[in-house]
């Protein structure tokens, strides 16, 4: 590795940091530092960087725009940041289009360009933070869309194979909030992401008032464009901008739980929304259960949970990443302890 000078060091693609903060590195806006934080603007740098015994030996967090990961301590090894931008369209058929971007640019940016370059699919997907390497980490999601319905494949160093590799999209394992890059994070650091982008598609309005938004509107025949600027207004409506308070968005996911509990809970709570799963048992509303217990806007020192949200996990000022994981786990405590159902964090709890 090239020899840190006041602890920083430029190799051709990237730049070295030597106990580098990260407080400006995530939404929440949490204290915390990194051993090396690695800034790396051309993918072909990850070869060299991955033979220096640093990169080996110590552990390995990829951290994006930090918008879905909660640190509660240092990290004790290296950070990498794939910062590589660009977007490039490989194959163009007509009334569908290959587009190939790269990891380190902004989603919501690049939700932005297929919108202005008359693409339809992303539009639900509007406005979520982070990076477009990040986004099939969990494969997000909104307002009934998931990001692996136009994702063609991923690229990505295997850390296994010591090479890039591109896995197809069946090769993903993409699920609910989750795919193989996930459950294998020691292994793949993701380099850019090729998506298949039709000029139509069906659009999707049935989900949490995005027909009604279009109608206060006065828009009768929406565009994918009208479609984004309603899930926009209602998410800058419903969602704490981590620009003005620090979160992460939902903290929980929505718990999927047997197809009993879920009957037994809604005969109990007839308000608790649950939609039914494919293999038989259901998804239940997180919000709802937390909002159930008095959460919502509820504080304890500078860590909080947001009064708009119930799923929302704020830090008001200067909460540590550790008093807002206390605050977590009181919630999962008592929602386990009244409705016998376990939450799952959706970040990355450091
Ligand atoms: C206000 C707000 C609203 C949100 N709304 C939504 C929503 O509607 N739907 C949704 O799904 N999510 C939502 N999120 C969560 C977040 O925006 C997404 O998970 C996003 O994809 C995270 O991107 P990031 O670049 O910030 O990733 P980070 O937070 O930096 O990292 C997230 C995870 O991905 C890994 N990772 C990041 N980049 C790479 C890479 N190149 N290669 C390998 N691993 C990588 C990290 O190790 C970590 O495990 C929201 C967050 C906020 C703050």
């Amino acid at each position: 590795m090239p020899a840190l000078n006041s602890g920083l060091a430029q190799g051709d693609g990237y730049t070295i940091v030597e106990r580098a903060s990260l407080a400006g590195r995530n939404t929440f806006r949490v204290p915390a530092r990194a051993e090396l934080l690695i800034d790396v603007r051309k993918p072909a740098a990850l070869a060299e960087l991955f033979g220096y015994a640093a990169l080996k030996t110590q552990p390995l967090l990829v951290l994006g725009e930090g918008s879905n990961v909660l640190f509660t301590r240092d990290w004790p090894g290296v950070v990498l940041s794939i910062a590589a931008r660009g977007i490039a369209v490989p194959e163009d058929r007509g009334d569908a289009a290959r587009v190939r971007v790269e990891a380190g640019e902004n989603w919501n940016d690049f939700v932005r360009w297929s919108l202005a370059h008359g693409f339809a699919g992303l539009e639900n997907l509007v406005l979520i933070p982070g990076t477009v390497g990040a986004a099939p980490i969990q494969n997000i999601g909104a307002y009934g869309i998931e990001v692996r319905q136009f994702i063609a494949a991923v690229e990505a160093w295997d850390r296994r194979e010591a090479r890039l590799v591109r896995l197809d999209n069946a090769d993903c394992a993409f699920g609910y909030r989750d795919s193989r890059f996930k459950r294998e994070r020691e292994r793949y650091v993701v380099t850019a992401v090729e998506f298949e982008l039709p000029r139509e598609r069906a659009l999707r309005l049935d989900y949490a008032g995005v027909r009604e938004e279009l109608a206060a509107l006065g828009i009768d025949e929406p565009t994918p464009s009208n479609v984004a600027e309603a899930v926009a207004r209602l998410r800058t409506r419903k969602l704490p901008d981590p620009a003005v308070i620090g979160n992460a968005g939902s903290f929980f996911k929505n718990p999927i739980v047997a197809a009993g509990l879920a009957e037994r809970l809604r005969r109990e709570h007839p308000q608790l929304q649950a939609w039914p799963t494919e293999d038989g048992g259901a998804k239940l509303s997180a919000a709802w259960l937390i909002e159930s217990l008095g959460f919502k806007g509820a504080r304890e020192g500078d860590a909080g949970v947001s009064e708009r949200h119930a799923l929302v996990l704020v830090n008001h000022g200067s909460a540590s990443g550790a008093e807002l994981w206390a605050l977590a786990e009181r919630i999962r405590g008592r929602v386990r302890e009244c409705y016998d159902v376990v939450l799952e964090a959706e970040p990355l709890i450091v």
